[in-house]
């Protein structure tokens, strides 16, 4: 796409980073998909030079840089060289807000210098055996005694859950109110604490995603983050970003797919011709190259509408949904160009196609964004 919405300083900013990534990650990234996970050193790194949470005050060690778009390109700078376990963007941009803006002025300076400087590495745990898309029925619980909580449950398919070293957990507060659940920062090393299975997955094999058990984990109400019986709320407040980061992530994935096709479709060569001069070729390059762009514009406003405090919940729902369900198109289209080569593992396509499957259940399935996107337009469920 020709014109996007960035400025002379974003450029620089993504020139920096894509080097940075072609130095300390493209290097590594065969052998954290052998180890299941990222190495520590690469937060560290990525600490040092500032690209994490880059929005955090400069009080408390960040660049006070809110303006999303820096966001989005780490994120499309990421996806570029299709590395989806380093998952930079789920710790400074989805967990890390959560100590931005509900934790206290001493949480803020205990938590987020280690956050920034990828010391202290997040994840968050919402997430059980038997509740996903209806979070309503989590069994975890968190009771008060004196000071302190005491947290017991089990949470599963926690991304970065075996590096992680704060927690932020859900779990709910009152036996008589099931909707009531606080957001508790358990800290790697709270007696109880354990790290289950680390999971096997489809794809993302760079990252990590595992169990994590709470066996009468005392946490102390300075790790309460806000309100213990307004959790629902927080998760539900953050609910639109995360998506937009969803999205975002999705149509940088489409793009990455679309152009180490093209690279490929103009190399290779069959009845005596180059597989991009085919007609069918060029047909459906047109028409992936028009939905792409599509979803980039909305993607695109989305942002403008979150830099200005406006992004809804539905605009946020229906780009999350139209960008994972375009992502599996993509992928699957884009690996029908390349052959046989594209189902070995060898080739960046076919991992994204497994990357790409995930897409449609987390963060929300597609089918709650359709919820979603039906309350908005008046249409509920409804007897007779
Ligand atoms: C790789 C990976 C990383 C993850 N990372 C995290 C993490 O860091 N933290 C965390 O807390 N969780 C994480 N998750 C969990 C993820 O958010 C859940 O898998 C997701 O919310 C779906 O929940 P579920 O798997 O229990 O499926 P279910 O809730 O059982 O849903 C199953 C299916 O039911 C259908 N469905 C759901 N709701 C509706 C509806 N309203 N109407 C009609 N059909 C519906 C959908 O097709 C859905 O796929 C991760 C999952 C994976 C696989």
């Amino acid at each position: 796409m020709e014109q996007r919405n960035f400025t002379e300083e974003h450029e620089m900013f993504r020139e920096s980073f894509r080097l940075f990534l072609e130095r300390e990650v493209v290097p590594h990234q065969e052998a954290w998909r052998e180890q299941g996970m990222v190495s520590r050193e690469v937060w560290l790194k990525a600490g040092e030079q500032g690209y994490l949470l880059p929005w955090a005050d400069e009080a408390h060690g960040g660049l006070g840089l809110t303006d999303f778009r820096y966001t989005q390109i780490e994120i499309e700078e990421l996806m570029r060289i299709g590395e989806t376990g380093f998952y930079l963007p789920l710790h400074s941009a989805l967990v890390a807000p959560y100590i931005g803006t509900n934790g206290t002025e001493e949480q803020k300076k205990r938590f987020l210098p280690g956050c920034i400087s990828g010391e202290s590495i997040l994840a968050v745990a919402m997430t059980e055996p038997g509740a996903g898309s209806d979070l309503a029925g989590m069994k975890s619980t968190a009771v008060r005694r004196g000071d302190d909580w005491v947290l017991n449950g089990a949470k599963t398919f926690i991304s970065n859950g075996q590096l992680a070293d704060v927690v932020v957990v859900a779990a709910k507060t009152n036996p008589e109110k099931p909707r009531e659940v606080g957001l508790f920062l358990v800290e790697r090393g709270m007696a109880g604490f354990q790290r289950g299975r680390h999971l096997k997955k489809l794809g993302m094999h760079s990252q990590d995603t595992s169990e994590l058990f709470f066996d009468n984990v005392v946490v102390p109400a300075a790790n309460v983050l806000g309100d213990p019986a307004k959790g629902f709320h927080y998760l539900m407040a953050g609910l639109a970003e995360e998506r937009l980061i969803a999205a975002a992530t999705n149509v940088a994935s489409c793009q990455a797919a679309f152009d180490w096709t093209m690279e490929y479709i103009q190399e290779r060569k069959l009845f005596g011709r180059t597989l991009g001069s085919m007609q069918n070729t060029r047909f459906k390059m047109a028409e992936l190259r028009t939905e792409i762009d599509m979803a980039q514009v909305y993607v695109d406003h989305c942002v403008t509408q979150l830099n200005a405090g406006h992004l809804s919940g539905e605009s946020a729902a229906k780009i999350k949904l139209y960008s994972s369900e375009l992502q599996g198109r993509v992928v699957d289209e884009c690996l029908q160009f390349f052959g046989g080569y594209g189902y070995m593992d060898e080739y960046p396509i076919s991992r994204a196609y497994a990357d790409a499957r995930i897409t449609r259940i987390f963060g929300g399935a597609s089918e709650v964004m359709k919820e979603i996107i039906a309350r908005s337009i008046g249409l509920t469920e409804q007897a007779g």
